[in-house]
């Protein structure tokens, strides 16, 4: 089954319901799903919000884009991945960063805990 990288292209995080799951991608950074779905994600409709002045709020804008993910890219996305959630880093720093600020808790290793939280 094609998959896809499921961009959010917004500089604010976009968060929808999306068949009975939240989908939430952070600023310019993809989630992966099916392609097909992500498709039917992508052109779901979301509703707009206006601020007093009549302007569409910033983060109301839907920014999705579908691209393709190659079966030889699956490694490197997989390593840059959350194993908790469905984040998907750009780069290492990024991805132990997120891990820290989201999921500290969810570490075992008291050691590694009290260490991150000093660094942090
Ligand atoms: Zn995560």
């Amino acid at each position: 089954m094609p998959m896809a990288k499921v961009w959010n292209k917004n500089y604010l995080p976009f968060t929808q319901d999306f068949e009975g799951t939240k989908i939430h991608i952070e600023p310019n950074h993809f989630i992966v799903m099916d392609f097909e779905k992500g498709r039917q994600f992508a052109g779901k409709y979301y509703p707009i919000e206006v601020d007093a002045g009549g302007q569409q709020k910033p983060e109301s804008y839907k920014m999705i884009v579908v691209e393709p993910l190659g079966q030889n890219e699956m490694p490197a996305v997989e390593k840059m991945r959350c194993q908790a959630c469905a984040f998907v880093a750009n780069n290492k720093e990024e991805l132990d960063n997120h891990i820290t600020d989201n999921h500290v808790n969810l570490m075992l290793d008291k050691e590694e805990r009290e260490k991150r939280k000093a660094k942090g």
